[in-house]
């Protein structure tokens, strides 16, 4: 495994040339944009890694797939009367649907459904418990207890966070938000700003691939049900105006985050994490997709066999 992974590595790496660090937050601007890792976590726990598989990145977006199985496992399927499960076809921070559709986003992988997810983990608890629980959930299924918030992510991401504060305000002038909105952007920068390496989070993911089910621990992070859905809307919507790209070239549910990362879940193998931090137009790492494209064509994994 580990050669495979060193050699998809090596067929990604001149896509790092492909792509551009996210500018829009400042401290993610300042990430090395040659870094290039991957791992993968399989039935068994073992982790195999390659390149920089052990340095920490800013999960972004990834964050929402974990808020998403938290957030359901608190309110239920309730939670879909605030946010949609269709692609969006728009980008990530995109206002444009949610006037036509009265403040429901599209999906809860989008910036606005993400907002909404984090909205109801708070529920009317004090809002610092939503990252707790989020910290809860990834320290135990990595078995690491260092990972955390980077606070100068978090900072950076706000002070820069007009559009997403729009997007809070837009949805509470239509009654989907219940929270304050600053209280429910400040919880969001902070779940975006967690940082986190490969190893960790190919672990981490891994309850995804086995039907919410830790292989190692038999722990159901998730019923089963929960898994293969949270799986499918990876699969259309977790690269925004991009998901189509993706599964027609990977063909596994992922999930994109703007500092370069991807978790992506083959069921019944494992869970496979790829970091790069130089993105496509959509934010979704151009080396890190091109890697997992290698993997699975050297692997045979995909969910359409
Ligand atoms: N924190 C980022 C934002 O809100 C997340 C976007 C992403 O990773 N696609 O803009």
């Amino acid at each position: 495994m580990e050669e495979i992974l060193a050699e998809a590595l090596a067929v990604a790496a001149p896509q790092r040339a492909a792509g551009r660090v996210a500018d829009y937050i400042p401290a993610l601007a300042r990430v090395d944009p040659d870094k290039l890792g991957i791992a993968f976590a399989g039935a068994d726990g073992t982790v195999h890694g390659a390149g920089d598989c052990d340095e920490p990145f800013s999960i972004q977006s990834i964050s929402k797939v974990f808020m998403l199985a938290l957030a359901l496992e608190k309110v239920g399927v309730k939670l879909w009367d605030k946010v949609g499960r269709e692609p969006s076809g728009d980008p990530f921070n995109s206002i444009v649907q949610l006037e036509h559709e009265r403040g429901k986003p599209r999906n809860p992988l989008i910036n606005a459904g993400a907002v909404v997810v984090t909205d109801a983990l708070i529920g009317d608890g004090p809002a610092e418990a939503a990252i707790d629980a989020l910290l809860a959930l990834l320290r135990g299924q990595a078995g690491s207890g260092n990972i955390a918030v980077d606070e100068e992510v978090a900072a950076s991401e706000s002070q820069t966070g007009a559009r997403n504060r729009s997007l809070g305000w837009f949805m509470r002038s239509f009654g989907n938000l219940s929270n304050p909105v600053e209280e429910v952007l400040g919880i969001y920068f902070r779940q975006c700003a967690v940082a986190m390496s490969c190893r960790q989070l190919a672990r981490a993911g891994l309850f995804l691939a086995f039907d919410g089910r830790d292989p190692v621990t038999g722990r159901a992070v998730c019923p089963w049900h929960r898994a293969r859905r949270i799986n499918s809307v990876m699969m259309l919507c977790g690269h925004y105006d991009n998901s189509g790209e993706f599964a027609f070239r990977v063909g596994l549910p992922g999930k994109s985050g703007v500092g370069g990362g991807i978790l992506a879940i083959a069921p019944g193998h494992g869970a496979i994490a790829a970091w790069s931090p130089a993105l496509n137009a959509a934010g979704t790492s151009a080396a890190g997709a091109a890697a997992l494209e290698a993997l699975v064509e050297r692997t045979g994994w995909s969910v359409f066999v």
